[in-house]
């Protein structure tokens, strides 16, 4: 495409909950963490980050407590702009220009999305932070990042998982006979309904020729190597 540096672009979606710390709120040591390991990598690759909202507010879990359930989705997609303006402080922090960009208007908080805009932000190596979700209720972070790297022409999403580090046969914190699968179809995820990633991400990745990479983000430096192209985890493709 005419947009293309050369350089490795990506799309890496952490899970709100990692933000957490396993609390509500946010772990700001967890977040310097992951800030730093992806500050190592600018300049090598281009790299953009969804973000969920876990930690805060999940959309369902309000509306079973009785909530309607589009503003309780609101809710959960503010919750991703304050774990998107956190990473930005940290990678700020690390000496990183990085530019939120909002599905949900805020210009005193955020950049609206504005995706070409977002690949030039790129190609002058700063980072992009997609936040507010898709801006629609009844949508996931998941096929957010998967609809956000198709718009800006990512080579490969990155799912970053906490205590698992790749798609397993089974439940490996359940299954002693859980095996870790190096390489998986899209077709094969969703038949053996891995639920690393929703269905409709999956299929928007199949359907497009994406792929994407589920790694665990607890070993020494593993977002970073991740980042860099390092083959690590679950590769899954068409
Ligand atoms: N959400 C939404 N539309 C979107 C993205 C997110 O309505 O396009 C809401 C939804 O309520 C969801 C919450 O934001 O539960 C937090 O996102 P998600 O559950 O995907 O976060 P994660 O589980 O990855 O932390």
């Amino acid at each position: 495409h005419h947009d293309d540096t050369g350089r490795r672009r990506v799309l890496l979606k952490l899970s709100g909950e990692v933000f957490g710390g396993g609390r509500v709120g946010i772990d700001t040591e967890v977040i310097r963490g992951i800030a730093e390991q992806i500050a190592a990598t600018v300049g090598q690759v281009e790299t953009s980050i969804v973000i969920g909202g876990g930690n805060f507010f999940r959309g369902a879990e309000l509306s079973q407590a009785g909530m309607d359930r589009s503003r309780a989705d609101y809710m959960g997609m503010l919750g991703t702009v304050m774990n998107s303006l956190a990473l930005q402080d940290f990678l700020e922090q690390a000496g990183i220009d990085t530019r939120v960009q909002s599905a949900i208007t805020m210009p005193q908080v955020a950049e609206t999305y504005i995706p070409r805009r977002a690949i030039r932000h790129m190609q002058k190596d700063r980072v992009v932070i997609f936040g507010a979700g898709a801006g629609l209720p009844y949508f996931s972070t998941d096929t957010v990042a998967a609809q956000r790297a198709l718009e800006i022409h990512a080579d490969e999403v990155l799912v970053a998982k906490n205590g698992v580090d790749g798609i397993y046969t089974s439940d490996p914190n359940k299954d002693p006979n859980a095996e870790r699968l190096y390489n998986l179809t899209y077709d094969e995820a969703m038949k053996r309904n891995i639920r690393v990633m929703d269905q409709t991400a999956f299929s928007l990745c199949r359907d497009n020729n994406v792929a994407m990479r589920v790694f665990g983000m607890q070993g020494e430096g593993n977002v970073t190597k991740a980042l860099l192209g390092e083959e690590m985890g679950t590769l899954v493709t068409k």
